[in-house]
Formats: structure tokens, sequence, C-alpha cells
């Protein structure tokens, strides 16, 4: 087995960041933390730091750091308490740093991600966003740095998974088929759809998710984002990616090869076991998730996505298709869509109209860089932002 691995969990307090810890706990001898992230939830984050004792913790609310620093301080903590978004990076691309879990949500993950990648680290990718956003100046850095890039979304880890190691990883391969929840509002009709509200959007199903993810699954926008995901990861167009609902999410995701066969992965719904794959990769170790009981199955069923009454699945395959930044601006109007809707500004319905309209109002160039993106990102945003309170007046 490999040497101890230092590792740094950016959004140590999310969904992601937290299971990624329960999956560490079991395993002290393979892993340390070197450093833990995330944006104002310094309680959590001071909990983490007396159980894991890293040698940073950063948050990106300077308030908050203000708070976490006292409190570990009072503690006897040797934690360092670091704030704003350059020391995510900082502690990202450390040198003593491994492995790098990339767990913050949204837009505000690509820089320190991509301060990962630059400096070469093993990525675990569940901030699929940072993909979406900077697509192939994401990928172009990974090829320059070496860096080794493993999903952690759990499709993306079955389809890794499915997929022969080695260089000709992609030789023969026709079709992933991407399996999708179709989440909480499945066999809604739209003038249901109008009406639901954000504590029945983020009641998924079978995951437990923070929130942007889970109102994502709900209107199909995370499949988009995870459709793009997925072309830039396996390096395949749109069109070769298909999307089937399978509401049971037993198994997460298939790949098709041209001799017909399809290799599925599949397992509970829990995310330690693509954390707890994507940490060991290739060796496997416990991930605590329960067994899957083929006995107690009852069935699985599939079916196709329906794009009428959630719109949000075509228009990130439409913007992939259309290339240039369109995936940062559908990432940046969604954002700003679900985050609306989170405070009740936005209905439902709303996030896709949004999306399409700022879609509409906005030039997708090619940027050269990632500041050139992110300056797309901010103008999207603000065209959101207008359409979203215009909407709101007309209500
Ligand atoms: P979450 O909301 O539960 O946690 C987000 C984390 O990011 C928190 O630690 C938060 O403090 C931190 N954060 C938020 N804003 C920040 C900022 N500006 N700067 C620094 N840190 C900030 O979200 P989650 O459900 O854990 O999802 C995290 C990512 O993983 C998302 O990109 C999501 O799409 C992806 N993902 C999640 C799941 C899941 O089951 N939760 C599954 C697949 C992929
Ligand atoms: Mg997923």
């Amino acid at each position: 087995m490999a040497a101890v691995q230092q590792v740094t969990v950016l959004g140590s307090t999310g969904s992601i960041g937290t299971q990624t810890l329960d999956v560490l706990a079991l395993h002290p001898e393979r892993y340390r933390v070197f450093a833990l992230t995330a944006g104002s939830q310094w309680t959590l984050l001071a909990e983490q730091c007396l159980r894991w004792q890293p040698r940073y913790a950063v948050l990106a609310d300077e308030q908050a750091a203000e708070s976490l620093r006292g409190h570990l301080r009072a503690a006897g903590s040797q934690t360092e308490v670091l704030a704003g978004p350059q020391a995510q990076c900082q502690v990202a691309a450390a040198d003593a740093v491994d492995t790098v879990v990339a767990a913050i949500v949204g837009a505000a993950g690509v820089r320190p991600t991509l301060a990962a990648v630059d400096a070469g680290k093993r990525i675990l990718l569940a901030n699929k966003e940072a993909l979406v956003v900077t697509g192939a100046l994401f990928m172009d850095a990974v090829k320059a740095s070496g860096a080794e890039l493993i999903p952690v979304d759990s499709e993306h880890s079955a389809i890794f998974q499915c997929l022969p190691i080695g260089a000709q990883r992609m030789q023969g391969v026709s079709r992933l088929l991407l399996t999708a929840s179709g989440g909480p509002f499945r066999t809604l009709d739209a003038d249901a759809l109008a009406r639901v509200t954000p504590e029945q959007a983020v009641q998924h199903p079978n995951w437990c998710m923070g929130p942007k993810i889970s109102v994502d699954s709900a209107t199909l926008m995370n499949k988009g984002l995870e459709l793009i995901e997925a072309c830039w990861l396996f390096d395949v167009t749109p069109a070769q990616v298909e999307v089937v609902v399978h509401p049971q999410s037993v198994l997460h995701s298939m790949v098709e090869y041209d001799d017909g066969s399809v290799l599925a992965q599949l397992g509970t719904p829990d995310m330690r076991t693509p954390i707890a794959c994507a940490l060991a990769w290739p060796e496997r170790i416990r991930s605590g998730a329960e067994r899957l009981d083929f006995t107690r199955l009852t069935g699985l069923h599939f079916e196709a996505p329906d794009e009428a009454r959630f719109p949000c699945l075509r228009l990130a395959r439409e913007a992939m298709q259309a290339g240039g930044v369109a995936t940062a601006v559908l990432n940046a109007a969604n954002e700003e869509a679900v985050a609306a809707f989170l405070d009740r500004r936005l209905d439902f319905n709303g996030i896709p109209a949004v999306v399409e309209a700022v879609l509409e109002q906005t030039a997708t160039p090619r940027c050269p860089d990632v500041e050139a993106v992110m300056a797309v990102d901010a103008l999207a945003r603000d065209v959101a932002r207008t359409l979203i309170g215009e909407r709101v007046g007309a209500c």
C-alpha cells in the first residue's frame, strides 16, 4: 500500500465533505487531513478541526474565520486559520498535499479546484460546476500538469469503473448511459410543478444532498450538468451520452460497447461508495455503505426523461453543443435562479425560463483564460438577476 496520503477537503462542512471525512475516519492508517475548508459554517468546521487537527482551516468568510480562530485558540488547537478565496487555493496547491477532494458547491469552487489541478494533485472531483464552467481550460490544465482526475459524482464514478484501466480506456465505447433518479417531481404535471416549494424540492427520494444540487436534481439541471461533465471527463460528444431515468438509483450508470455489451455499476445510493472508490483507486477500501441486497430489490425501472416538463436537460445539452462559454453562462444563470427559488423569489418553472433567457441574451465567445470566463460568469449573473427581478415584478 502507498505511503500515508495528505488530504485537503475543500467544502468539508457540506454533504460530500462530511461523508468524505466519514470514509477517512475508517482508514486512519492511510490518510491524514492537511486542510479543511468551508464557506461560512465555522461551528461545524471548528468541530471538524478539533477531531482532525489539520494543519490549516480556511473559511471564505473573514468574520467567520475570526470566530473560528478565537474558538480554536481557546481550545488549544494548533490549526492555523486562514480566510478568503486565495487561501482556499493555497491549501489546495500546497507541496505537502497529495489528494484534494473538490467538494465546494458551484462556481465558487473553480479557482481552488484549478489551483489543485495546476499543482498536479490527485483530484477527487465532486464540484462538477468547476468543470462545467471552465471545460476545455480545465482539461488542458490537467494534461499540462499531469494531475490525476478521478470522478466522485456517482454516475461518473460508475462509468469510470466500467471502463478498462489504461491508455485505451475509450476504445470500442459506443455510448455512455447516464442514469437519473428523475427527482422528487418526476410524475408531476407542469401546473403542479409551478406550485412546488423549496421544502419539497430539497426532499430527494434517494439521496441526502446539499440544497443547490437537490434543486438541480428536481429540475434535471443536475443531469444536464452531468452530461457536460461526462463529455469532458470521457472525451465524448453530447450525442454519445444518453440519459435514462431510473427512479431506484441502484444502477449508477452504464457504458455500452460497439459489440453490444453494456457494463453497469450497482450499489445502494450512498455517496460514501464513490468517495471511497476515488480515494483508494485502483485499490478498494471499505466505505461504510450498506450492501446491496438483491433479494430485497422490488424491480428496476427505466424510462426516457421528459424534456418538455424538465427543459433544463435540453438547455444543458444545447449549451455543450454551442461550445465557447455557453456552459459557464448556463451554470451562472442556474446558480442565480436556484438561489432565487430557494429564497422564494422565483417559482420552480422560472428556473429553466431564466436560464434559457440568459443564454439568449448573453454572448458566449471562446475565452482564452479563466479570468475571461469568470468575467462572463459575472455578466450572466447580472442578466439573470435582472430577469428574476422582472419576473417577480410581473407576478
Ligand atoms: P453542500 O451545500 O452540502 O456543501 C457545500 C460546501 O461548499 C460547504 O462546505 C460550504 O461551506 C462550501 N462553500 C459554499 N460556498 C463556498 C465558497 N464561496 N467558498 C468556499 N466554500 C464554499 O453541497 P454538496 O451537496 O456537498 O455538493 C458539493 C458539490 O458536490 C457540488 O458541486 C455538487 O454538485 C457535488 N455533488 C454532490 C453530491 C451529493 O450527494 N451531495 C453528489 C454528487 C456531486
Ligand atoms: Mg450525480
